[in-house]
């Protein structure tokens, strides 16, 4: 069945329930934005040119707000507590709603037995019958749910299954046996799936998929309004719960406050959280739209260093606030702080939200060294003088996110059988003056080989398409996340299969005495020390994050479009 865009969302507010906080904010939400969604929808189906999309059975089963997961979440909605996640569930079941899918949700094992066919009661049961589903979306509590409760079947269907993963997975993690072996084991990974399975809040390693969220967009008059009423010296503080401003926060709010009034959204119960200084004006926690109102006046959002990584700051940006945020030396990362401890992946987190710095920047966003108080001051200072229009990167509109979770759910597939290593055509096109970068698909990198393809590599199932990868040899010790990054591309997990093979390793003329097949998650790379080369043989272990001191990765890059970063140019 052909599916078709939907801009009414009552069926979908019926569906989400009832009965807790997290699921009245959830539906306060989806209520509020359903008219960015329908305009979002409408633009859509018209850029789509009536493209057929086939209609998925599609199951969201929320685990994290199951009671069997003790669903710490729900009675925390209105004391300061996490809301992201609640915000990123709201709008993929929008999106799923939206895009016209078949679409049934889960809040419990109860429901997710009752959906999935399998008999009611504890232990695992597996499933016999086919899955009555093409999509199964959850998280890692959800996941090993279905796990205890369809016991032996997961492992057959688990391909039909996407999980929604904050912080992301790297696939060193994932793989059950060598992260076993090789350090990589935490509580969460090694499920061995695809690791483009896992889909985050914010893209991460390209390893993963980036799901992402919404934030409301401005249209030209309220853009224009805004400018006109930002009130120079007011300053709203990132942090709705007291804990996040303990400690060390004192000098450089003392800082701030000769500059500007500082306002607060920090939950309290009766009495003022004595953590906040009694010159911030706290308005306690406000509903979403009511923060909304706040940054629209303010001139600066001021993160101190936590939470990582959440929503707020993309909503402050699009409301014209410039973002002022920590930079974080030595960088943060699941070696080295609680926070990221046992969670599947290496990442480096170099300030608060590292998305707003790379992706965003100046003059919306500016990171500093908070224990330099002389760059602080100035930087308080520049943004009193500076003017910034709302911003909102395409991929975080409404139009944004339904535009990339159709391409995933029309091109993704986890369940056609692993299609053997491809060995590409690399016959070189002539190499001009000696050069060593060659053809059509220069990539300007210095110290960086970049190879052009022979245009009869045949690849027609391949998505992305083929015609998006760029090849590039990482520095040693650099991953292809940055090497691609820094050459403008994005690394492209599903490209590796074309580059694992000796032509490419002999096109790129890499001195190699010896070329092994190895299991391990940095490979396809070589040393040019000891003239060794090393091809990959667990597909599962391509990794765009991997990285090691004495070792030039091969890396497939490939284009992306403009404020959408998961979709190369022919993605669509
Ligand atoms: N938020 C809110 N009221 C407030 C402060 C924040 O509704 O007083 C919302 C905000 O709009 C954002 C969500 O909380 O969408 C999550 O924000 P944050 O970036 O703090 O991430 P978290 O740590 O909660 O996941």
């Amino acid at each position: 069945r052909q599916a078709a865009f939907r801009t009414d969302l009552s069926v979908l507010l019926d569906q989400v329930g009832a009965g807790k906080e997290s699921l009245s904010f959830m539906k306060r939400r989806i209520r509020r934005l359903t008219q960015q969604w329908a305009t979002a929808a409408n633009r859509l189906d018209a850029k789509l040119e009536q493209r057929w999309r086939d209609q998925k059975k599609i199951l969201v089963h929320v685990g994290f707000l199951t009671e069997e997961s003790g669903d710490v979440f729900s009675p925390k909605v209105l004391k300061g507590g996490p809301l992201g996640e609640m915000v990123q569930w709201a709008d993929i079941l929008t999106a799923l709603h939206v895009l016209g899918h078949n679409l049934k949700i889960s809040m419990s094992v109860k429901e997710l037995q009752g959906f999935l066919g399998v008999p009611p009661g504890r232990g695992s049961c597996p499933l016999t019958g086919p899955l009555p589903f093409d999509l199964i979306y959850t998280d890692y509590h959800g996941l090993q749910q279905m796990k205890q409760h369809m016991g032996l079947s997961l492992k057959k269907h688990k391909c039909h299954i996407r999980v929604i993963d904050t912080f992301g997975t790297e696939p060193a993690y994932n793989h059950e046996e060598y992260a076993t072996l090789h350090g990589y084991r935490t509580n969460w990974g090694y499920w061995n799936l695809n690791a483009r399975q896992y889909m985050t809040m914010f893209p991460h390693t390209p390893d993963n998929s980036f799901m992402g969220f919404v934030s409301e967009e401005l249209n030209e008059t309220e853009k224009r309004s805004i400018q006109q009423n930002k009130v120079n010296n007011m300053a709203v503080v990132y942090g709705k719960e007291a804990s996040m401003w303990k400690q060390g926060k004192e000098g450089f709010l003392q800082i701030l406050h000769r500059y500007m009034e500082v306002h607060g959204t920090v939950y309290y119960e009766t009495q003022r959280p004595p953590e906040v200084p009694a010159f911030v004006k706290n308005h306690g926690l406000l509903p979403q739209h009511e923060l909304q109102q706040l940054l629209r006046k303010a001139k600066l959002f001021i993160g101190f260093g936590f939470p990582y990584e959440g929503p707020a700051p993309l909503e402050a940006i699009a409301n014209g606030c410039i973002f002022l945020q920590p930079k974080f030396h030595p960088p943060h990362s699941s070696l080295n702080h609680e926070f990221f401890r046992g969670k599947p992946t290496s990442r480096e987190v170099f300030s608060q939200h590292p998305y707003a710095e790379q992706y965003i920047g100046r003059p919306h966003v500016m990171t500093v060294d908070y224990n330099n108080s002389l760059e602080f001051d100035s930087a308080i200072r520049e943004i009193m003088r500076m003017e910034v229009e709302p911003y909102l990167p395409y991929e975080y509109t409404c139009e944004g996110m339904l535009e990339r979770v159709h391409a995933y759910i029309q091109h993704q597939d986890f369940c056609a059988p692993e299609p053997p290593f491809i060995s590409a055509n690399l016959s070189r096109q002539g190499s001009a003056g000696g050069s060593r970068m060659m053809g059509p698909l220069f990539v300007p990198q210095p110290n960086s080989t970049a190879l052009s393809w022979a245009s009869n590599v045949t690849a027609p199932t391949a998505w992305p398409p083929l015609s998006s990868l760029r090849l590039l040899v990482s520095q040693e010790g650099q991953s292809c996340v940055q090497s691609c990054q820094s050459a403008g591309f994005i690394c492209e997990p599903a490209h590796f299969r074309f580059i694992n093979n000796k032509e490419a390793l002999h096109g790129l003329e890499v001195q190699c005495e010896v070329v092994d097949s190895e299991i391990n998650h940095i490979l396809p790379a070589f040393s040019v020390v000891r003239r060794e080369c090393g091809l990959q043989r667990e597909p599962l272990l391509f990794s765009c994050a991997g990285h090691s001191p004495k070792y030039r990765r091969l890396c497939p890059c490939r284009d992306f479009r403009h404020g959408q970063v998961a979709l190369c140019r022919d993605c669509l």
